[in-house]
């Protein structure tokens, strides 16, 4: 692939991640830099073109972008690249406005698993979509909330160890007094306040991602799990060049399980793939041929083995930050790799000249999950777990070395590239 370097490619990862606060602003940036590639973006209710072209949907905080190469016929194979375009943290509940103790909060509701020590004491913007009675809205602020934490003089023990209710501990403050506005501070001229009907807005830490470290070789960054993966898998989309057809998938929703229309367990990638496929004139059982021979690079983050915590990780697989890519392993099938999906992707490293490396569980100590095994279920793939290995996972900022994620996407580059 044209040669760029790891720190060229940080940047512009951190790019990427400062354009996405929120999953819909993902979905966006992620068909925003399609089209600027020459992508053209498609809408799911009108009649799409048939035959061979390159093209982008988005469904609220999905996006899908796909390359239907000029040779393609109706049993031509599909290379996806999977990922997932949220992240944990917290979400406006539906009466925003609090206050207490000459303080105006916000009301706010967590959004699958942060590590809510993390989000204490930064300055937090709101992004995310607003719904008015003219249409849908994205919206994204300055600094305009922190969550406070107790100072040690009102709780000693805390450093024997911090506790955390989810409801009590985690309103923000954003003013002084009582007055109730936030959404209107949130909404600011987008429109009229009173116009806003309904809102999908999270807080986002405002501290931009940044290298540092000896010879600048760490990347600290919010929502790498998995604007990374989304970043990589779409730089290599956009660079492949395929006799398969090519796509990107990247999925709302897979921090709280993926059930949703827009999620990895919904019926989008499905769906799109039926209307590519019918668009090259296949039937049932020409499709399902091509299935046969189809293949999946589910990409998420993983972790790294934690050098003061060593002893979670297991004692003979230990991926370290800057040795590249991890396969994700798991015996119950939380990871979707198998031995043939092992294969495929060490090949891919080998041809791509990157290192590759394992993740399997401490068995006292059990895994999550990906949408790897979600979309095997669903569709019938292929598919190999893969990944990037890093430090504090669920963090408001989360920590990776400079390195991998451009380990990563010339691994992602060689999968999708002919000599599979
Ligand atoms: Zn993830």
């Amino acid at each position: 692939m044209p040669h760029t370097d790891a720190h060229a490619h940080a940047a512009d990862l951190a790019a990427f991640v400062t354009a996405s606060p929120s999953s819909f602003h993902a979905a966006h940036e992620v068909a925003r830099r399609a089209v600027a590639a020459g992508f053209t973006p498609l809408d799911e209710s009108a009649e799409w073109p048939t035959g061979p072209g390159r093209h982008v949907v988005v469904r609220d905080g999905a996006v899908i972008a796909w390359v239907v190469p000029p040779t393609a016929g109706p049993t031509t194979p599909v290379t996806v690249l999977g990922t997932h375009t949220d992240s944990p943290g917290f979400k406006l509940k539906p009466t925003p406005d609090a206050s207490r103790a000459g303080w105006r909060q916000a009301s706010v509701e967590v959004y699958g698993g942060p590590l809510l020590n993390s989000w204490l004491d930064r300055e937090l913007a709101v992004a995310g979509r607003i719904a008015t009675r003219s249409g849908e809205h994205l919206v994204r602020t300055g600094p305009l909330l922190r969550i406070p934490q107790l100072a040690i003089h009102l709780d000693r023990q805390v450093n024997d160890g911090l506790t955390l209710d989810k409801q009590r501990h985690t309103q923000p403050v954003w003013g002084l007094g009582d007055a109730p506005g936030l959404l209107a501070a949130v909404v600011g001229d987008v429109c009229d306040p009173a116009d806003v009907l309904g809102w999908d807005l999270t807080l986002v830490d405002t501290q931009e991602p940044r290298t540092f470290g000896a010879d600048d070789e760490l990347f600290a960054s919010p929502r790498l799990d998995n604007l990374l993966s989304t970043h990589a898998a779409l730089t290599a989309l956009l660079l492949a060049d395929s006799e398969d057809i090519t796509v990107l998938a990247a999925f709302d929703h897979e921090e709280v399980g993926s059930e949703t229309r827009s999620g990895a367990a919904g019926p989008f990638l499905s769906d799109v793939l039926a209307r590519i496929r019918s668009g090259l004139g296949a039937d049932a059982e020409q499709a399902h041929r091509a299935l046969a021979s189809s293949v999946c690079v589910s990409s998420d983050v993983g972790h790294s083995v934690h050098p003061n915590y060593a002893e979670r990780h297991d004692p003979t697989t230990v991926p370290v930050a800057g040795g590249g890519p991890i396969l994700k392993i798991n015996a119950n099938q939380r990871y979707a790799t198998d031995a043939v999906g092992i294969a495929l992707w060490t090949a891919a490293c080998e041809r791509a000249g990157v290192p590759s490396q394992s993740f399997v569980s401490n068995n006292a100590v059990p895994c999550g999950s990906t949408i790897g095994p979600i979309t095997a279920t669903r569709l019938g793939l292929r598919t190999v777990d893969v990944g990037v290995p890093i430090l504090s996972m669920h963090s408001a900022r989360e920590l990776t070395a400079v390195v991998d994620p451009w380990y990563l996407t010339r691994a992602m580059y060689a999968f999708l590239s002919p000599a599979r």
